[in-house]
């Protein structure tokens, strides 16, 4: 596995995304473009919680993974990058015994074999599943050091994206300070959105901020309701139109005030009646559109 895991980079550095830079190319528009977004790989999940084996490998999920690679490598032109919106793998980060640590490494690996088999930009969101329910100052230490920066933004193709640790937003009780710096950093994005107007800005979280509607009640697969309104307003404000997630191992999502929330089905296993698959998004000029495809 050595030299499989060389092969995959880190691609973040100071909150900035690595290769896509500010320079005119990326900050200009220069016409539509595609990019993908996935979610849920999470590498285990299946055998263990759907098919409750007393031995779950993840074989399944290498092979989903595997067949989205494939795909997308073959789209012509090229999309932009591709985006894993969280949960790359299944096994918590805690390390309450050393077989956990041992799995969650395991399956670590096997996602950036086969990852490093991607032609085009990989973009990686942290998920509950990799900084943990409860994140800690370690669990996000680890994350960073597996997989980058929990959040981070770039633009591309004249759009301007945020990729948000979402779990912050759902339980800060060990990491109140990190999570108050990355609140200071958003607001800090969302005034720069403000001033460079850029052609479409774009969120991209694990958890969605609601599933179908703003005014649902507060459940597993949505953030806190009393948080969730004032958060939108400034998206709104500032300008932001999309934000892309994941979580809910099915499609969903709905509108508000004009700014659309898309919950993504996962690559890995599925909790509804949807395939395996992921979202091809378009940036257009004036609007973003997308659509689900099955892996296969
Ligand atoms: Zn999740």
């Amino acid at each position: 596995m050595e030299g499989v895991t060389q092969t995959f980079q880190i691609k973040t550095r100071d909150r900035k995304y690595i290769g896509f830079e500010d320079t005119e190319a990326e900050t200009q528009w220069q016409g539509a473009f595609t990019f993908i977004q996935a979610a849920d790989t999470q590498l285990g999940l299946q055998e263990k919680y759907i098919e409750k084996k007393t031995n779950p490998g993840w074989e399944k999920e290498v092979k989903w993974c595997t067949q989205m690679v494939t795909k997308v490598n073959k789209m012509n032109p090229a999309p932009k990058f591709l985006v894993i919106c969280g949960d790359l793998i299944d096994a918590y980060p805690y390390e309450r015994n050393g077989e956990e640590k041992e799995t969650r490494q395991h399956q670590e690996n096997d996602l950036k074999m086969v990852l490093s088999e991607l032609q085009i930009p990989l973009v990686c969101v942290c998920g509950n599943h990799d900084v943990g329910d409860t994140p800690t100052a370690k669990t996000i230490l680890k994350y960073q050091s597996s997989f980058g920066d929990d959040y981070f933004s770039f633009w591309c193709g004249g759009a301007y994206f945020l990729a948000l640790n979402s779990q912050f937003w759902q339980d800060r009780r060990e990491v109140e300070t990190l999570a108050r710096a990355q609140d200071e950093w958003l607001e800090a994005q969302l005034l720069y959105i403000e001033q460079h107007k850029p052609r479409h800005s774009i969120i991209l979280q694990h958890i969605p901020p609601f599933i179908d509607t703003i005014d649902e009640p507060s459940q597993y697969f949505n953030l806190p309701s009393y948080i969730r309104q004032e958060m939108l307003d400034r998206f709104i404000t500032a300008g932001v139109r999309y934000v892309f997630c994941g979580h809910y191992h099915r499609n969903a999502g709905g509108v508000y005030n004009g700014l659309e929330v898309i919950v993504t089905s996962a690559v890995g296993a599925q909790l509804g009646t949807d395939v395996n698959g992921y979202r091809v998004v378009n940036v257009m000029e004036d609007k973003v559109v997308h659509c689900y495809h099955g892996v296969e």
